[in-house]
């Protein structure tokens, strides 16, 4: 049994390459919902979404969001109607957002309903949200606060980051479900994410960090950044404005509470030995960057082999 904590770009590549090295029955995602997004009141879960369409094959492997061959019939139609919505939804990922909406109103749960759709679309992995309580990702600009959203998609994340606000994540709680994967887990992957905004809402729930810390030699986290810059999306921005320093170093003073085992960029090769001795991590190089599925199996097999014990 694997469990890996996911965002929805980084960790989604590696997960096309660990389907390839497993049965998807032994696999277990923890997806972000800090992204989550409530679009003309219809419940968007953009990372939970990318995972549910990566696994049935329903997902725009082009723009790795989205539904392929997805038509923007309502989109066109709000437009018409005078609307400017900058939140992109084809027609077919309405429809699965339109039944999140409708079975939260009749009294499911997200667990529950990402478990039914799961089913639905005869997904075998196990895509888990890490609590079943809100948890919102804002960002504080100058004077205003704005949805993550609104910062990464109408923004282009092009203003400037004061505060980072995770509504809710205090008193979230964990799930049984999660819970129980983590402990099932023989290994845990925090995939290459955003370290702010895809996993620190999900290993900064009380339960899920505490366990993490007490069996951090049986979690590996891949580096999403490679030298001084991330693969893709806002990881830099986000991570300075924490404070952090965007380099593998930082990545691992960031990830050490939580993991024993770092895999940084064979490009950061030379930096190997001064993080072992600055840091109580095993660290491994390897090539990271996923840029075919053969690249992605090999890096999946690779953190499939590394020991945890
Ligand atoms: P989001 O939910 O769309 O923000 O996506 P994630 O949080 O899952 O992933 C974004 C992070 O993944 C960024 O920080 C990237 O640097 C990292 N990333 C994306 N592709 C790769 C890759 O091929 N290799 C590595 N090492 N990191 C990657």
């Amino acid at each position: 049994m694997i469990t890996v904590l996911s965002g929805g770009t980084g960790t989604p590549k590696l997960i096309q390459g660990l389907r390839l090295q497993l049965q998807e029955e032994d696999l277990t995602i923890i997806g972000n919902i800090a992204d989550d997004y409530s679009w003309y009141s219809i419940p968007v879960s953009p990372d939970i979404d990318t995972l549910l369409y990566l696994l049935s094959d329903w997902l725009d492997l082009e723009k790795f969001w989205g539904v392929k061959d997805d038509t923007n019939n309502c989109i066109g139609a709000l437009r018409e109607l005078n609307e400017d919505p900058w939140f992109n939804l084809g027609d077919r990922d309405l429809a699965l957002c339109i039944l999140r909406g409708d079975s939260l109103k009749n009294g499911h749960s997200p667990t529950e309903f990402t478990a039914m759709i799961s089913k639905q679309l005869g997904i075998k992995a196990k895509i888990l949200p890490p609590s079943n309580d809100s948890i919102q990702t804002w960002i504080k600009s100058s004077n205003r606060i704005i949805h993550f959203q609104e910062y990464w998609v109408k923004h282009r994340g092009k203003i400037l980051v004061d505060e980072i606000l995770f509504k809710g994540l205090e008193t979230a709680k964990a799930t049984e479900e999660v819970l129980n994967a983590l402990e099932m887990a023989e290994r845990i992957i925090i995939g290459p994410s955003n370290p702010i905004t895809s996993i620190y809402p999900i290993i900064g729930i009380k339960e899920i960090g505490n366990y993490l810390k007490k069996n951090r030699h049986k979690v590996i986290t891949v580096s999403p950044i490679i030298g001084t810059n991330p693969v893709s999306g806002p990881a830099a921005e986000l991570m300075q404005s924490q404070g952090i320093s965007v380099s593998p170093d930082g990545v691992a003073s960031y990830y050490e509470p939580f993991c024993k085992n770092l895999v940084i960029d064979v490009a950061d090769e030379a930096l190997k030995h001064k993080l072992e001795q600055k840091y109580d991590l095993n660290i491994y190089s390897f090539p990271t960057l996923m840029t075919s599925l053969v690249t992605k199996e090999i890096l999946a097999s690779y953190l499939l082999s590394l020991p945890v014990d």
